[in-house]
């Protein structure tokens, strides 16, 4: 039996969709454990390039059980599409299941999301408004529904009502926005739930006889270590934990399970949203490297904004790998930077005129000056090698760099977008 959790370790767009594509051949269950469809997993194989923001990227493999976990963030609506999308794209029919404790988006989530950046003007976060704040606040204020709940409508009514009538007073005064009816949401709510009812299930003792007949389990994390609410940089983190610590709580596995956590980790930084970016580039060579990064530029898979873009950051990825407990790293996007002649890093920050390797405070971190070294670019595209010993010197270089800095073993290289883009090491 592997449990093994992907997750990202730098501020997520790692490339974790593409990697769990590729790992997801020789697994028999892939869970999504946290997170919703705020974020975009760009997956490109045989049946073309997709974007999955809340369906697990196991579903290209129709023997693979795809799990939505309790910790998960349901937008039915989405999930919805997301299933109709791949079915006219010509996708074999996924088997999916939602855990019946997986709570659902509320109609007020989104509209929260967007009423609450508006407000904030100036000072707001970047959120894609998915709603995904006001949906974890309510999750943990224990004023949200479980997919499980949508079934009975007198009791959903019940439990909604004192609910709505709360935020629509937040509608009516704080937004001055249309308030909302009871009816309407119960009758959308349940309607809704019975669309997936085929799909919700007790998620739990399902994986608990996969765990006991050794089935492979691939757990599947969205964003990454420096967007966690705790150990991010908060606020501009997210709102549910996006570390490998967390994944056995929001899949619903015992702790013990996990053998292996691979840290996906980019060659070098990018970021969506607001928040402190050491390394962040701006200009001419900011747009080079978003031009030339991701498989079709550095534009967010779920907003199509411009990800603002930087060298790689060995003491945000160090921090990220030891927060994730990673075992090993998977390198992603080496090819990227195959147009550089110096391929300039971040070892440290320098910060009040000190130099320091460890990762601060977000309010400190604003503060923090890049301390860069260059090293020597291969001047080659990469993207057809696949074993590392055809590699260039300076590639392999750049692979022993990053290993050095995060004290982690780099297992898997990957040298372009598609799923057989990817060398993986021998031990
Ligand atoms: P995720 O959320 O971690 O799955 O990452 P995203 O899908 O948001 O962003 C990663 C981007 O990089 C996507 O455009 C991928 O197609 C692309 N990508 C993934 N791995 C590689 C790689 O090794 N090389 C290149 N050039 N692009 C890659």
């Amino acid at each position: 039996m592997a449990v093994t959790c992907v997750v990202g370790a730098n501020w997520g767009d790692e490339g974790k969709g593409k990697m769990v594509d590729y790992l997801a051949e020789k697994s028999d269950v892939v869970i999504r454990f946290q997170g919703g469809s705020n974020a975009g997993h760009t997956v490109i194989n045989q049946y073309g390039k997709f974007a999955l923001h809340l369906l697990p990227s196991g579903v290209f493999y129709p023997d693979v059980v795809n799990i939505l976990g309790p910790g998960v963030a349901l937008d039915m609506g989405e999930l919805i599409r997301e299933l109709d999308d791949l079915k006219k794209r010509g996708v074999p029919e996924p088997k999916v299941m939602v855990s019946e404790r997986t709570q659902v988006m509320l109609p007020w989530h989104k509209l929260f999301d967007t009423y609450e950046e508006e407000r904030l003007g100036a000072r707001q976060f970047g959120s894609t408004r998915s709603g995904i704040a006001p949906f974890y606040s309510d999750k943990y204020a224990k004023v949200g529904v479980q997919a499980g709940e949508l079934f009975d409508k007198e009791a959903l009514r019940d439990r909604l009502g004192p609910i709505v009538e709360a935020k629509n007073v937040l509608l009516e005064h704080l937004y001055h926005k249309p308030t909302m009816n009871l009816d309407e949401v119960v009758d959308r709510l349940y309607e809704d739930g019975m669309k997936i009812r085929h799909l919700i299930a007790d998620t739990s003792s399902f994986l608990h006889d996969a765990v006991k007949k050794g089935k492979n389990i691939l757990l599947e994390g969205q964003l990454g270590a420096l967007r966690d609410p705790d150990h991010g940089i908060y606020p501009f983190s997210t709102s549910s934990s996006t570390l490998a610590g967390f994944a056995t709580v929001g899949a619903g596995l015992p702790p013990w399970a996990i053998t292996e956590v691979i840290a996906v980790v980019k060659a070098y930084s990018s970021a969506v949203g607001a928040g402190p970016f050491v390394t962040e580039l701006q200009g001419e060579a900011a747009h080079e490297l978003r031009e030339r990064g991701g498989d079709a530029g550095e534009y967010g898979a779920k907003t199509g904004r411009p990800r603002r873009v930087g060298w790689f950051d060995a003491v945000a990825t160090r921090y990220g790998c030891r927060m994730q407990g990673a075992t090993t790293i998977a390198l992603t996007l080496l090819d990227v930077l195959g147009y550089l002649d110096k391929i300039p890093v971040c070892t440290a920050y320098e910060i009040d005129g000190k130099q320091t390797t460890e990762f601060p405070l977000t309010g400190t971190l604003d503060r923090a000056k890049p301390v860069l070294e260059e090293l020597p670019g291969w001047k080659q595209a990469i993207s057809h090698i696949r074993t590392f010993d055809q590699l260039p010197k300076q590639a392999k270089d750049y692979v022993a760099f990053v290993e050095e800095q995060a004290g982690v073993r780099v297992g898997w290289i990957s040298v372009g977008p598609r799923r057989e883009q990817t060398i993986m090491r021998n031990r």
